[in-house]
């Protein structure tokens, strides 16, 4: 394990000094981060705290908001307000972007991270779910990304998205939460195009994650998958450090890039040791 941590912090260095990384970049930046009461989310805003960031964070359950921008405020953050909102709710998902937009005076940053609840099981039929899940991994994203894209043309803002290696290479007991992963590769792969043909100021990074140590996904998991979790505040740095410097896609844990590599090179191998990587027993 600490092999595996030091080889992290190693990549995150490479990540640094190859991508120049200016932590002054983002004193006085206009963030949105979403699903940031807890996990990944909550790790980002503190972050962005850290860097002197104006951050705006948003979520459903208030109170934790409310202590999550009070600690944001202690960090060093140059401002931070919360705002509830429910990303199934398709009204909140404009609020949301016009209060940040209103509060901080404009975005250079909106980082989509939020996800909805889902069981790792078997594939049950349950379309309702898939759908409810659909809008709110996904639709959400791409409403949120369109209303919040003038602002970020103007200030040659960024887009970040949360995925996951879901997306670029489907797991079992997970098919829901693997289509709406898939749908936000292909839709933000899409879209970068469309901005690079327009000559766009804005930069788009998709975020391939593994396994992520946070509380609720160790509580899914548990006794499910065989597979090593990595720390949620060096994910939510890396995921900072690719959006600050405008690269379009980041790997991590590094190994994520591997996977998706030998998914097309040895394609059994991969399905077995994917396989081999669940408890499930017919
Ligand atoms: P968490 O479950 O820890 O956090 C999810 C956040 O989303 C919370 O702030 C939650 O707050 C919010 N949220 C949930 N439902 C809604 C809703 N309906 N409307 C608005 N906000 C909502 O997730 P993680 O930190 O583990 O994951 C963050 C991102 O990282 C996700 O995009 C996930 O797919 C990705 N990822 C995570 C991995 C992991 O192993 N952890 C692996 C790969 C990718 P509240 O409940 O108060 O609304």
């Amino acid at each position: 394990d600490i092999l595996k941590l030091q080889l992290c912090i190693f990549l995150l260095f490479v990540n640094v000094i190859v991508y120049d990384f200016a932590p002054e970049s983002l004193r006085g930046a206009k963030v949105l981060v979403t699903g940031s009461s807890k996990g990944i989310g909550e790790q980002m805003a503190y972050h962005y705290a850290r860097f002197g960031a104006k951050i705006v964070i948003t979520a459903r359950s208030k109170d934790t908001l409310q202590k999550v921008v009070e600690k944001c405020l202690s960090l060093g953050a140059q401002e931070a307000f919360y705002i509830a909102a429910d990303m199934s709710n398709e009204s909140d998902l404009d609020r949301v972007v016009d209060f940040a937009l209103k509060k901080l005076g404009g975005l250079d940053y909106l980082v989509l991270n939020h996800i909805g609840s889902t069981r790792i099981a078997m594939w049950d039929g349950d379309v309702e779910h898939a759908k409810w899940l659909m809008k709110i991994n996904f639709f959400s994203y791409i409403q949120m990304a369109w209303k919040a894209l003038p602002s970020l043309e103007k200030n040659k803002g960024s887009l970040v998205i949360v995925s996951s290696l879901a997306g670029k290479m489907p797991s079992p007991l997970t098919a829901p939460y693997v289509s709406t992963k898939s749908a936000l590769n292909g839709f933000f792969g899409s879209l970068r195009h469309e901005l690079a043909m327009k000559k766009s100021n804005v930069s788009i990074s998709v975020c391939t994650l593994g396994l992520i140590d946070t509380e609720t996904a160790m509580s899914k998991v548990k006794g499910k998958v065989n597979m090593p979790a990595y720390p949620a505040t060096e994910a939510a740095l890396n995921i900072i450090i690719t959006g600050a410097t405008r690269q379009p896609e980041l790997f991590y844990p590094w190994f994520t890039y591997i996977w998706t590599l030998t998914k097309d090179w040895i394609p059994s191998f991969t399905d077995y040791v994917v396989q081999r990587s669940y408890n499930y027993s017919p």
